[in-house]
């Protein structure tokens, strides 16, 4: 039987509403890294309706710290796990078949400064093409499509070979520690992964390293008066923002990569060391002994975690070396929050393949490979050795005011996910 009703594609564009409706009522609860529990619950309930053997996984921190890509999260820090769950299923296939992980993260952003949104970042408001919200791009559209992707599976019982595990996870914007990382260490291992992250019709194929550092000055306080009894621990730190920033000029020079210098946009730069933070002094009549400065540094696929901290670290040492103050004080330097190695994904692998054969066969375009320059959680299913690239609906100012994401994009992705699952795990055909 090959009728309408058999077919998930037709079925999909025929419920598109359904989908829609789903994506606002997600982006309504909103869902802040650390607060993740009301939008989890709200998605277990419907998971439970799909009949896939839902459960909670709730991160165990000593499980976590026996990770190499284990580091604390701020979001961590602040909130712990206890009530942050991630939510797994699993469409159970007949066997033999190939086995796919669908996974996104359901935590978002800050929507602040919200006066300066024309929407209620909260609505999951519409406005021709776009639904707007916070999340509604990054990534909650993404999470909506596997979903559907999966209910129009099962509302035609195709019967699939391979097993589908979906899940929605925690943490990420943070890191992804007790999110995506807890799930590859304790959930089965899969054949291939899909995480919808925003895109149109990009594979992305790369994430870069990210580390926070946090450079610590000392002077002597005195009263601005007499500030020649003091020393200034502002003026001290000049020297070594003007050695990082000479750095970052150096390495963006230096250190190409193209997958993120395929967009024109980002030419030269597939590394950016980020000033990101100065905290000192509190008075201006005070000479302040004390000033601290958090950056981060993000390097694309080629370097690793060693290499960068001993060139910031040498970096430093250099100018303390020109100072006697410095050299007598030697500034204190923490590697803090997030340490995530950078991950490429092999572009030859047949998974690779199959989707951008299903990009072309279902929206007639070829897609673009890209990457590499921001942190993503993608990396832990590819450090665990399982091929995994983004690819997700197309959506505009992500972590911006008016985040929006394309509902006809939500829609096609869908499709595209269902055909690549079809072939991926194999379709029992005797219906
Ligand atoms: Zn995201």
């Amino acid at each position: 039987m090959n009728t309408e009703e058999s077919n998930p594609i037709t079925w999909i564009r025929n419920n598109q509403d359904k989908l829609v409706k789903f994506i606002q009522d997600i982006v309504m609860i909103p869902s802040i890294s650390g607060k993740e529990e009301k939008v989890q619950k709200f998605i277990f309930q419907k998971l439970t309706e799909l009949d896939l053997n839902i459960e909670y996984v709730y991160p165990d921190i000593e499980t976590l710290q026996k990770s190499d890509d284990y580091f604390e999260t701020t979001s961590f820090i602040k909130y712990g796990y206890e009530n942050r769950p991630n939510v797994a299923g699993i469409l159970k296939g007949t066997g033999g078949g190939r086995s796919i992980c669908l996974s996104g993260h359901i935590d978002v952003v800050s929507p602040e400064p919200v006066e300066q949104w024309g929407y209620d970042p909260w609505s999951g408001e519409i406005k021709g093409d776009f639904l707007y919200g916070r999340g509604a791009g990054d990534m909650k559209a993404g999470v909506a499509a596997t979903i559907f992707a999966l209910k129009a599976l099962i509302e035609t019982q195709t019967k699939l070979n391979g097993d589908v595990l979906i899940e929605t996870t925690i943490d990420e914007e943070d890191g992804g520690i007790g999110g995506n990382l807890y799930m590859r260490l304790t959930q089965p291992k899969v054949d291939a992964a899909i995480i919808p992250e925003p895109g149109g019709y990009t594979i992305g194929i790369a994430s870069a390293g990210v580390m926070y550092f946090r450079v610590i000055v000392t002077g002597i306080p005195a009263h601005a008066a007499t500030a020649h009894f003091g020393v200034n621990a502002i003026v001290k730190m000049l020297p070594i923002i003007e050695a990082l920033n000479s750095l970052n000029d150096e390495r963006q020079k230096k250190i190409r990569y193209k997958y993120v210098e395929l967009d024109p946009t980002m030419k030269g730069k597939a590394t950016t060391l980020n000033i990101g933070v100065i905290n000192a002094g509190d008075w201006p009549s005070t000479v302040p002994g004390l000033c601290a400065l958090e950056c981060r540094i993000g390097f694309p696929p080629g370097e690793t975690r060693d290499m960068i901290m001993n060139q910031i670290e040498k970096t430093i040492q250099n100018t303390v070396n020109n100072d006697t103050w410095l050299k007598d004080h030697p500034p204190k330097i923490e590697w803090f929050g997030w340490k995530a190695q950078p991950h490429e994904q092999n572009l030859e692998h047949p998974f690779v393949k199959l989707l951008d054969r299903k990009i072309q066969q279902f929206a007639g375009v070829e897609p673009v490979y890209r990457g590499g320059s921001a942190g993503l959680d993608t990396r832990f299913f590819v450090h665990h050795e399982i091929p995994a690239v983004t690819f997700g609906p197309f959506a505009e100012r992500l972590h911006s005011i008016n985040e929006r994401v394309s509902i006809s994009s939500t829609v096609k992705i869908t499709e595209i996910l269902i055909g690549t699952i079809m072939d991926w795990c194999g379709v029992e055909r005797n219906k």
